[in-house]
């Protein structure tokens, strides 16, 4: 199972389909990828192979220089075109990738249930993805990486995540926790990746993601660093890849 995602000048499918086929080695049965398209998300995903969702997205190529995508190793609802990642919230505005487990998704989901939520899938990410909307509709003076953060110290599990939103153009929110991932650094473009190999063709300059931290991503802003529990700015510590 992997994730890709991609901020930058180049076309984001093209990078996202290439690192999600050198991710393909970690094993998995389904795939997708969700493109920023003006104020809007193009979302394709299917059960299967790299090449099912190449097949059905074609129509993507060229249009957006943000995106990310995942490969999928189902533990909570089966490989299906429906429990496929990216999973949006329910006013379809946040879309998120996310490798590992979410151990208490069924407390959650059953709150948000209750508060009106509805899913339309069994899997444990769903309930994540919604949890982020919840906590931004809540609290209507916060902002996206905000919630992401108020989310994830409601979880507990593995994970590594990104996270999109389509009223924060060009950002890209990722964490991990027990599930790694890496941040690639290059001139005017960022990469995120489960492991280097989707992005050592464009840059040597990495960042691992460090257990219980988040980053977020923006060409404005640069690489954010923050510890998810108390919100304390990081310093990173970029590697220089020798691969
Ligand atoms: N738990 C999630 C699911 O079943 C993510 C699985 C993965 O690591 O790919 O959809």
């Amino acid at each position: 199972c992997g994730i890709v995602g991609y901020t930058g000048f180049q076309d984001a499918y093209e990078v996202v389909i290439n690192g999600l086929r050198r991710l393909e080695y970690r094993g998995y049965d389904s795939a997708g990828i969700v493109l920023e398209q003006g104020s809007n998300f193009d979302v394709a995903k299917t059960k299967g192979k790299v090449e099912d969702l190449v097949a059905i997205s074609k129509n993507l190529i060229g249009k957006s220089h943000v995106g990310m995508g995942h490969t999928r190793w189902a533990t909570h609802g089966v490989p299906s075109d429906r429990n496929s990642h990216p999973h949006l919230s329910n006013n379809g505005k946040i879309a998120i990738v996310h490798n590992g487990i979410i151990e208490n998704y069924d407390t959650i989901k059953i709150m948000l249930t209750e508060k009106g939520f509805v899913f339309h899938s069994e899997t444990d990410t769903e309930v994540l993805v919604n949890l982020i909307q919840y906590f931004m509709d809540i609290n209507t003076d916060i902002d996206f990486p905000t919630a992401v953060r108020y989310a994830l110290n409601e979880v507990y599990g593995a994970y590594a995540i990104t996270v999109m939103h389509e009223d924060f153009p060009g950002v890209l929110v990722v964490a991990r926790l027990g599930s790694p991932l890496a941040i690639g650094l290059g001139n005017s473009e960022y990469f995120i990746a489960s492991d280097a190999s989707p992005f050592v063709e464009f840059t040597k300059e990495a960042v691992y993601l460090e257990e219980g931290h988040m980053a977020t991503i923006s060409l404005k802003n640069g690489v954010d660093i923050r510890n998810i529990k108390d919100n304390v700015k990081i310093t990173p510590e970029v590697q220089q890849l020798k691969l």
